[in-house]
């Protein structure tokens, strides 16, 4: 990285972070909802996180509780890349994480809700597709153990669901709004984890990029957008990410 004026202007401005997938990789969660996540590649597993199967369907609703019961999840912790992001956080730098993971894991290891912007939602929690009601995922999970295969809404009696956007279904459209603005406000973009296939988080790269912010990609596989970025990392993110960080805490 150069380290001229610009860059030691940058180290206390807002640090805007995206994560994808690669990041919980490390804490034994799959990628399953990437271009080549378990997801993708299975269509009988698709349809368990698909809208319209998912409503239409008592049968799909049944595997699909059965199959959060049984996620990694519940048993994962975070990594050395979550810790890294909480301990820049608790140095006192603007940051500001953007998501793709539904996993909650950037919350468990320490960061505050409100500076966690989940653009697939969260599968700590339900909600009713009817009136939209949310609680905790464990109540729910709870339910389905004593028995109930599809645990309706306690308030409306609505089809219930994880609070995660599922295929077919739109993202929020003030969670996308909250999380161009920062990409937009945002000195430095570190985009890990994340094959920036999947819209949004493909055009908040190249948002970054064309506001000027220093563009940082950290992944595995080469991205579309690697040539538009200050730089690219191919290390192991539970390596360079906290690397990346002390960098800018310097
Ligand atoms: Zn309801």
């Amino acid at each position: 990285m150069p380290r001229g004026p610009r860059y030691r202007a940058a180290v206390l401005a807002l640090v805007a972070v995206l994560t994808g997938a690669g990041v919980s990789t490390e804490s034994g969660i799959p990628d399953y909802r990437g271009p080549a996540g378990l997801w993708r590649r299975d269509p009988e597993a698709e349809k368990l996180v698909t809208y319209s199967y998912y409503m239409a369907d008592p049968e799909i609703r049944r595997r699909s509780w059965l199959m959060r019961r049984e996620s990694p999840v519940w048993s994962a912790e975070p990594n050395a890349a979550h810790r890294a992001l909480v301990d820049f956080e608790r140095s006192g730098h603007p940051l500001r994480v953007i998501t793709q993971n539904v996993d909650g894991l950037h919350q468990v290891a320490g960061l505050p809700d409100r500076k966690v912007l989940e653009l697939h939602g969260t599968t700590r929690y339900v909600a009713c597709t009817a009136c939209g009601a949310r609680g905790p995922m464990a109540a729910a999970l709870e339910r389905v153990a004593a028995g109930e295969a599809d645990p309706p809404c306690l308030e409306c009696g609505g089809v219930l669901k994880s609070a995660t956007v599922m295929f077919g279904q739109a993202l929020d459209d003030q969670v996308l709004a909250r999380a161009v603005a920062i990409t937009r406000a945002c000195e430095v973009f570190l985009a890990v984890g994340t094959s920036l296939q999947v819209q949004p988080a493909a055009s908040l790269a190249e948002i970054a990029a064309r506001a000027g912010a220093r563009l940082v990609i950290v992944n595995a596989e080469p991205t579309p957008y690697d040539s538009l970025a200050d730089d690219v990392v191919r290390e192991p993110i539970g390596r360079a990410l906290p690397a990346l960080l002390a960098d800018l805490r310097r």
